[in-house]
């Protein structure tokens, strides 16, 4: 069986987490700090703050920005349920503007028209690893005084063009906070794990310390505290509180992951995108397939695939997707389905009354996704495998 997605552990990494394992340090020790310095070297961010999950690198971006109760947060209705919940988390509505027919990323033009005064910030998600069209966001939010959050779970590693120069992911202006997760079906995996990178000091500290319950050693930093009697004596057990924050660590032995897993990255990317070009070349003349496409043709040699959705016209192959599915997975191949609108989930219905008709293309793509399996460790016979069975499968339909 061919998975849609998966996790690729050699001996290098297996070697540094074990070192991790048995060094003094299980959790918040060297490990740690060396992942976050790699990460922010290979993203080309000033600062960088490793977190337990993606989620948690959301939410803290939400809270480091300053977003709370009386704000609006725009995101893309395709994505995960995380990019939207963190808006939630804070007090915040979480709002969905419909995405573009080309990428399934956000639509600048139609958020413009959508904005609303209270809106605080955009989530940019960079959907299947092609980013958002940051720029143009970030003018848009700039001008109206909100954050750019750039949801880049799906992007890590990749880099865009525009203006003739390639930025990457994480190191470029048109995001304020940039978040990553390293879940194993991620193009990186730390097991669990996130990271949150920024060029801005202010949100970094915030970040940093809210990720350890607001906690703060360093009293030296707050000195307005100092004058109350009970704080005065600042032995070496001394921490101060500033903010409610919470447990949002990451360990060391899956930062240990996370620093030979980065090593291997560019390897990963490498074959990811092979991959995709042997999937487009094959699939191009299919009927009723649309295959990925790129705003930017220039973004092609340095866009970080992370999955690889192909549109199915089920209706026109008089089948549905769950058979078409049922069909494929007998023949050994996996695939899954991302992302369900957020706006139609229940919750979203019921605390904000979105519901069908908010956003038209996302709700009229939705039924045409599908993603085909795509991970470093496929073998060219994998490849050939899911060529050969969905070529077959949609052909079968099509007659
Ligand atoms: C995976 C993912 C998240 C959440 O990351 P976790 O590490 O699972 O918490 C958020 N947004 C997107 C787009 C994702 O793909």
């Amino acid at each position: 069986m061919i998975p849609y997605g998966k996790q690729s552990i050699d001996s290098s990494d297996l070697d540094s987490v074990l070192r991790a394992l048995q060094s003094d340090w299980l959790t918040t020790g060297p490990q740690v700090k060396a992942f976050e310095q790699a990460f922010a070297q290979r993203t080309g961010a000033r600062y960088a703050i490793a977190v337990c999950n993606g989620t948690a690198a959301l939410h803290l971006a939400m809270l480091a920005c300053g977003i709370g109760s009386g704000d609006r947060v725009y995101t893309s209705p395709n994505t995960f349920l995380a990019s939207a919940n963190a808006a939630a988390y804070v007090g915040a509505v979480p709002d969905f503007s419909d995405i573009d027919p080309v990428t399934y990323c956000l639509d600048p033009e139609v958020l413009e028209q959508n904005w609303l005064e209270d809106t605080r910030a955009i989530v940019a998600v960079d959907y299947a690893g092609q980013t958002a069209e940051l720029p143009r966001l970030a003018e848009l939010a700039r001008s109206r005084n909100a954050f750019v959050i750039e949801d880049a779970c799906h992007a890590i590693g990749g880099q865009f063009e525009h203006e003739k120069r390639l930025w990457p992911v994480g190191g470029h202006p048109y995001a304020d906070v940039t978040t990553f997760s390293f879940h194993p079906v991620k193009s990186m995996t730390t097991g669990e794990g996130g990271m949150l990178v920024t060029d801005d000091r202010e949100i970094a500290e915030r970040a940093r310390v809210l990720r350890n319950h607001g906690m703060t050693r360093e009293p030296d930093e707050f000195q307005s505290l100092q004058v109350d009697g009970a704080l005065a004596e600042q032995g070496p057990w001394y921490y101060e509180m500033h903010s409610l924050g919470y447990n949002y660590r990451i360990t060391d032995f899956q930062s240990a992951l996370g620093i030979s897993q980065l090593q291997r990255l560019d390897h990963f990317l490498q074959r990811r995108r092979e991959i995709v070009e042997t999937y487009r070349e094959a699939f191009a003349k299919l009927p009723h397939l649309q295959v990925p496409r790129l705003r930017n043709p220039l973004d092609q040699d340095v866009v970080a695939w992370h999955l690889f959705t192909i549109l199915i016209d089920f209706e026109m192959l008089r089948t549905t997707r769950t058979e078409f599915m049922r069909e494929l997975r007998e023949s050994g191949v996996g695939s899954q389905v991302l992302y369900i609108p957020v706006h139609l989930q229940p919750w979203y219905r019921h605390m904000y009354g979105y519901g069908p008709g908010k956003c038209p293309v996302a709700e009229s793509l939705y039924p045409q996704f599908l993603s085909l399996p795509l991970y470093p460790a496929m073998t060219d016979e994998d490849v050939m495998a899911v060529i050969e069975n969905v070529t077959q499968l949609v052909l079968s339909h099509a007659e």
